[in-house]
């Protein structure tokens, strides 16, 4: 039998309707978007339609949404896209984003650009006022800060950084994948002039998402050739794909209502049964995704414990997925204050849509008899 999946973070499983959705664009509506003919303009309504399916999620317009290969691939074409159209000065991230954010920024130190981590303090939120001395230390072209982190699940403020950022005349920037389907989620809302989304977070499929750019942003675009996507991103519509991510934005709107409370009581029964065993809870008294806990049990290394609870039935990560299987404890945690030592024991479990609350009971089981295990071996 599979290990109950507890890694919706790292991804979510495809929608069945989803894939039913995408089905006919692998088959018999197989056009190019580009194509004048009835297959091409076939697959031009449902990349129009899926772009407003897309846009209805984020509160934004269809022609603010720019179809990309992913956030990975959107936080790249907005920082070193924006950076381009401007003069060299500062951009301002949170210590604690994503590295498709942060190793794009460190790139522009090439090109002239001065570099500043944004603090957060020991439960992973924003401080407010190393914001407002990163704004008046420097002129600032361009400020980054995540909707929800991947890791701990906590929740910035972000309408709050784009009014204090407009304030001083910089770009601002949130990634909203981990937020995109747990929370409400809105483009209008946050006031920023640019939003990271993606497809597979959402129960939708990999290698698909967007860049939800204000129209009067200028960005230079990082992928050339032809006109695709207002020329902002050539190469050939992945049309399936885009079909599932407006099928997987439709459907997350009826989630919303139901998913976040259900998880929060799965969550904090995991979180009683967590204190119970000695473990430390990241980002306990912040704002949080309802479906992520990043804990550790000190003295347990993080990589052990999600081995031996993968062995145990349970598909957990030791931290975010894109770190995971380096030995280097997460810079988020490192961020926030936590020890290396302890660090190095993270583990996060984060649910989704499928995980029931018998589930929640038997991965507490599973975690005690593994303590009790592995704490016995480190003994001998
Ligand atoms: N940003 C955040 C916060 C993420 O968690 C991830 C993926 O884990 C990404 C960006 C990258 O998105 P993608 O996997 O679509 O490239």
């Amino acid at each position: 039998m599979l290990p109950a999946y507890f890694d919706h973070n790292a991804t979510t499983p495809l929608d069945e309707r989803v894939l039913q959705a995408m089905l006919p664009f692998f088959r018999e509506h197989y056009g190019n978007a580009s194509s004048r003919h009835e297959y091409g303009r076939t697959a031009r309504k449902a990349v129009d339609d899926a772009r407003e399916q897309v846009a209805d999620r984020v509160g934004a317009h269809p022609s603010q949404v720019v179809f990309v290969s992913g956030g990975t691939e959107a936080n790249n074409l907005l920082i070193k896209g924006a950076a381009a159209r401007c003069q060299p000065s500062q951009i301002a991230v949170s210590a604690v984003e994503h590295p498709s954010v942060t190793k794009p920024a460190q790139a522009l130190r090439e090109r002239g650009w001065k570099v500043r981590k944004l603090a957060v303090d020991s439960a992973g939120r924003l401080e407010m006022d190393d914001l407002k001395i990163a704004l008046h230390e420097s002129a600032t072209g361009l400020v980054s800060v995540m909707l929800a982190n991947n890791e701990t699940g906590v929740v910035q403020d972000v309408a709050a950084v784009a009014e204090q950022a407009r304030g001083a005349g910089a770009m601002v920037h949130t990634d909203a994948v981990q937020a995109l389907g747990k929370m409400p989620v809105s483009f209008a809302a946050l006031n920023v002039h640019a939003m990271t989304i993606s497809a597979h977070k959402v129960y939708g499929p990999k290698g698909i998402g967007a860049l939800v750019l204000n129209k009067r942003l200028d960005i230079q675009p990082q992928i050339t050739g032809g006109e695709h996507e207002k020329g902002l991103r050539a190469g050939t519509e992945n049309v399936p794909a885009i079909v599932g991510f407006g099928a997987a934005c439709a459907l997350a709107a009826g989630r919303l209502i139901e998913l976040p409370p259900r998880l929060l009581q799965m969550r904090e029964r995991m979180d009683q049964g967590l204190r119970t065993m000695g473990a430390v809870l990241f980002g306990d008294g912040a704002e949080c995704l309802a479906n992520t806990r990043y804990f550790a049990i000190p003295g347990i290394d993080g990589e052990t414990l999600v081995m031996a609870l993968d062995r145990a039935g349970f598909a957990v990560a030791s931290g975010s997925a894109c770190g995971s299987g380096g030995t280097d404890p997460s810079p988020t945690l490192l961020a926030m204050g936590v020890e290396r030592e302890l660090a190095r024991c993270a583990v996060r479990v984060s649910l989704g849509k499928d995980n029931e609350m018998s589930q929640i009971e038997g991965f507490l089981l599973a975690l005690q008899g593994e303590i009790l295990g592995l704490k016995r071996r480190v003994a001998i």
